[in-house]
């Protein structure tokens, strides 16, 4: 069960800072960093260790089991950048 970032990110980075594992991308040092509309987390990559969570300020991070109903298609949106 990976983390999920939905609606509504601001691209702050600040879940980029505090992730363990480096799988919140694009990082402001990237490339596409400018032209994607949100940060997306690796779903395989994510150890669920929660750390991102407290530090969104929207907040739009979620576990698996507790993203809203309606934003159930960002499961798909953040693993699609990331190629799965
Ligand atoms: S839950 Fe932990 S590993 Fe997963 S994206 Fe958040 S900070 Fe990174
Ligand atoms: S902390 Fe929240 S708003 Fe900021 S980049 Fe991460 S997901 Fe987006």
């Amino acid at each position: 069960m990976a983390y999920i970032i939905a609606e509504g990110c601001t691209k702050d980075a600040s879940c980029v800072d505090v992730c363990p594992v480096d799988c919140i991308h694009p990082r402001k040092d990237e490339a596409n960093f400018e032209e994607v509309p949100q940060l997306y987390i690796d779903p395989v990559a994510c150890i669920d260790c929660g750390a991102c969570i407290p530090v969104c300020p929207v907040p739009t991070i979620f576990t698996l089991d507790d993203l809203p109903e309606q934003w159930k298609n960002y499961i798909e949106i953040n693993a699609a950048y990331y190629g799965n």
